[in-house]
C-alpha cells in the first residue's frame, strides 16, 4: 500500500457514440508491483475501463468525456494506443486476439514490434521459459487449444516488455486445470518480473486469490473496494460473486 500508484484512474466518464454513458465516475488505483482485480457482473463496464486505459476505446467510437487517467505521474487519456504501448502499458484482450494464420513465433515477434531494439532472442526464450508448450507448437496459432492461445496472448504481451499488463478475463473458456495454470503464471510474472497487473475477471475467487486489492463494479462505477482478503470475507461479495460459498 505504500508503493506510489503506477496507474490512477480518476473519476472517469465514458460515452459510446456520443450518447451511451457506460462509465459514470469510475476511480481506481494500481500501485507499482501490485496485482489488482477488477470484478463485476457482465456489462458492468470492466472491459470498457481497460480500453479507456489502453486508448483502444476510440477504435470503438468511445471516449473519456470527464475525469482523467494518470500513469507514472503523467496524464495518458489523450494518447493514442501506440503511444500508450510505448509507455509500457499492454492489454491482453478478451478472446485473446492472436493472429490465427501466423505461427507462435511470428505472433511473439509481433509483440515486440513497438520496441526499438531488435535483440529479442532472449525475450523469446524467456516467454518459452514461462510457457514451454509454446516452443513445441510450430504450426499456425489458429490450431492451438484455447489454453495455449491464452498463453500465447500473454507471451506476446511480454515481448513488448510492459510495465503494466491489463488482462481481460484470462480464465475465459479454459478448463479449471488450465485456469489454475494460467493464474499460477500470472502470479509468477508478478513475483519474478515485478510486473504490475490489472486483472479483469468473472472468476472472482481466482482473481482474489492472486490479487492484493480488488474493486467491484456495478453499472459503470466502483461500489466496493478493499484488500483481497477483506473482499473475500465480505458477505455480499460471497453471496453475489463467490457463488454463496
Ligand atoms: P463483460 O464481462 O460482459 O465483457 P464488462 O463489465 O466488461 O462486461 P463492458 O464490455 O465494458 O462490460 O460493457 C459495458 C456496457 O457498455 C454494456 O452495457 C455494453 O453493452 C456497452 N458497450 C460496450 N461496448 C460498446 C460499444 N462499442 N458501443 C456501445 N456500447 C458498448
Amino acid at each position: 500500500e505504500t508503493a506510489p500508484p503506477l496507474l490512477s484512474v480518476e473519476n472517469i466518464e465514458v460515452v459510446y457514440n456520443d450518447v451511451i454513458l457506460v462509465l459514470r465516475g469510475l476511480s481506481l488505483t494500481v500501485p507499482k508491483g501490485a496485482i489488482v482485480a477488477l470484478l463485476g457482473a457482465n456489462g458492468a463496464g470492466k472491459s470498457t475501463t481497460l480500453k479507456a486505459i489502453s486508448g483502444l476505446l476510440r477504435t470503438e467510437d468511445g471516449a473519456v468525456t470527464r475525469g482523467g487517467i494518470t500513469y507514472d505521474g503523467q496524464p495518458i487519456h489523450h494518447l493514442d494506443p501506440g503511444a500508450i504501448v510505448r509507455r509500457g502499458i499492454f492489454q491482453v484482450m478478451e478472446g485473446r486476439r492472436i493472429v490465427a494464420d501466423m505461427t507462435c513465433l511470428e505472433n511473439l515477434r509481433l509483440g515486440a514490434h513497438t520496441r526499438r531494439d531488435r535483440e529479442i532472442g532472449d525475450d523469446i526464450d524467456r516467454v518459452y521459459g514461462y510457457f514451454p508448450r509454446l516452443r513445441e507448437r510450430t504450426g499456425l496459432a489458429g490450431y492451438l487449444s484455447g489454453g495455449e492461445q491464452q498463453m500465447l496472448a500473454i507471451g506476446r504481451a511480454l515481448m513488448a516488455r510492459p510495465k503494466l499488463i491489463l488482462m481481460d478475463e484470462p480464465s475465459m473458456g479454459l478448463s479449471p486445470l488450465l485456469v489454475k495454470e494460467v493464474f499460477g503464471i500470472i502470479r509468477q510474472l508478478n513475483a519474478e518480473l515485478g510486473l504490475t497487473i490489472l486483472l479483469v475477471e468473472q472468476n472472482a475467487r481466482m482473481a482474489l486469490s492472486c490479487a492484493s486489492y480488488g474493486y467491484i463494479m456495478e453499472n459503470g462505477k466502483v461500489v466496493l473496494d478493499g484488500t483481497a482478503e477483506a473482499l473475500a470475507a465480505n458477505e455480499d461479495v460471497k453471496e453475489f460473486y463467490l457463488g454463496g460459498a
